[in-house]
């Protein structure tokens, strides 16, 4: 790679844009959190997972395909679960009720964000497989646990293991937070076994109903946080390079995270760059189920093809917020026909500098399209360097991966209908209704209802629209 290209990435911690030094270039490591299976993934959900595939994707091109660990982890223990478990499969037992929800939503989730052309993550670890010591002797959650008792960082109260927050003289630089001041102006209720109001539930008991394992505190289940410490030190180690997620989880979830593994550990910090993605929004709305603007990844796959997805995503700088609109897609479909066409049939087998550049300056996607519209204009007046980083650069952005002919083939069956075609077709229908030949008007009819033409009559005459 072009040697003068520095990678340099925002982190939250240090709230810095600063040289991206990984540990060992030979083993770069990442971990991002994954989603909690009990139901379809939204596209909210699909922002961290799309941006951190281009990051993975970037790591790979500069260090070598198997010189980065990608670990997305899967949750498979939440109280959300059980919840679903419980709605979908009453009468189950329920730890087979749970393994359904989960193994029907992670296969889910794997189609959509396959279909988002998201690379699969090196290692997806399972919660649940992490609970307890394990025969291979990877980190664990209850060891970890043990481990910060030991310490004087957790201690025992009301059947709970809670962290002792004040432990830890900086808890709180994550998210900016002093403990101090929160607790001055705490009007959270304190648990009344909780020493301070920040402290946080490592393992919690578990009733004869709900789902449990064995530990020296009991029955019981472990905290959210503490499962991502033990999975990330289980594949990269105590210390690692780059840990990611969206905004929201920067408290109190990462915050926590922190506490833990640097407590259990006696490392100064986790990992050396903490990234976190802006949210999405959509309309100019946020999203919510009660705003009826609630979108699954899913649904969404079912009128867009998953490449636009991706494309305006990655329109908006990934530490921005940003809103997503059926306008936005309409313009991203338009770019990615136009780039098909334009590309054609060429490989490519060069990666544009421009790209790369912008690449690097904390992933600035925005403008690699910027640098990928110069490069169109230029293959379109005949530059064939142009044309083959054109095709190169989006191949390695996850774009492109059908032929251009299936591309137009798709737009046309989705979208596209002959104007013409469709308009001699109503006149045709319209001269059959006037001279009353309602079979002949009913059969064109038809005919346009399978190339997806919609007719609406109204006194003013017939329009007609694509049906979605
Ligand atoms: P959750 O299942 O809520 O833990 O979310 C999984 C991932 O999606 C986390 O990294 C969240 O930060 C992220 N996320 C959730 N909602 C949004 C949103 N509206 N916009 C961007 N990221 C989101
Ligand atoms: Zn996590």
């Amino acid at each position: 790679m072009n040697p003068s290209l520095q990678l340099r990435l925002y982190d939250t911690l240090t709230r810095d844009k600063r040289d991206f030094v990984p540990i060992d270039p030979a083993r770069v490591r990442m971990y991002v959190c994954g989603p909690t299976v009990y139901d379809f993934a939204h596209i909210g959900n699909a922002r961290p997972v799309i941006v951190f595939d281009v990051l993975y994707r970037l790591l790979r091109h500069m260090y070598g395909d198997s010189h980065v660990t990608y670990v997305r982890n899967i949750t498979d223990v939440d109280d959300k679960i059980n919840a679903r478990a419980a709605r979908d499969f009453p009468g189950m037992p329920l730890n087979e009720a749970i393994r359904k929800v989960t193994e029907k939503t992670e296969a889910q989730f794997h189609a959509d964000v396959d279909a988002l052309a998201c690379l699969r993550p090196t290692v997806e670890p399972r919660a649940t497989d992490f609970v307890l010591p394990r025969a291979d002797g990877k980190a664990d959650m209850v060891t970890l646990i043990k481990q910060l008792i030991a310490r004087g960082h957790a201690y025992e109260a009301g059947g709970e293991v809670l962290f002792d927050t004040t432990s830890m003289p900086d808890y709180g630089a994550l998210s900016g937070r002093n403990l101090e001041e929160q607790q001055a102006g705490a009007r959270v209720a304190v648990d009344a076994h909780k020493k301070h109001p920040n402290d946080f539930v490592l393992w919690k008991q578990s009733s004869a109903d709900e789902p449990g394992w064995d530990s020296p505190w009991g029955r019981g289940r472990p905290g959210w946080h503490i499962e991502c410490s033990a999975m990330s030190a289980a594949y990269l180690g105590d210390v690692f390079d780059i840990h990611g997620g969206g905004l929201d989880l920067i408290f109190p979830h990462h915050e926590n995270e922190i506490a833990q593994s640097r407590c259990a550990h006696g490392t100064p910090v986790m990992a050396n760059y903490w990234m976190h993605n802006g949210f999405l929004q959509v309309e100019g709305e946020k999203m919510s189920k009660s705003l009826g603007n609630f979108f699954t990844i899913h649904e969404l796959l079912a009128d867009w093809p998953g490449e636009v997805l991706r494309f305006n995503m990655l329109r908006t700088h990934y530490r921005q917020p940003i809103d997503w609109t059926v306008k936005g897609l309409e313009e991203s479909w338009k770019t990615l026909d136009d780039w098909y066409w334009v590309v054609g049939d060429s490989i490519g087998d060069r990666i544009s500098n421009a790209v790369l550049a912008a690449l690097s300056d904390d992933l600035n996607t925005h403008q690699v399209i910027t640098v990928l519209h110069g490069l169109r204009n230029k293959a379109q007046s005949g530059d064939e360097t142009a044309r083959n980083e054109l095709a190169w650069s989006l191949r390695m952005l996850g774009f492109l991966r059908e032929s251009a002919t299936s591309w137009a083939a798709r737009r046309q069956t989705n979208a596209d209908v002959d104007a013409a075609k469709v308009q001699s077709l109503i006149d045709a229908r319209t001269a059959a209704r006037a001279a009353r030949d309602f079979k002949e008007s009913d059969r064109i009819r038809d005919e346009l209802a399978a190339m997806g033409v919609v007719l609406k009559d109204s006194k003013d005459g017939t329009t007609w629209e694509i049906a979605r």
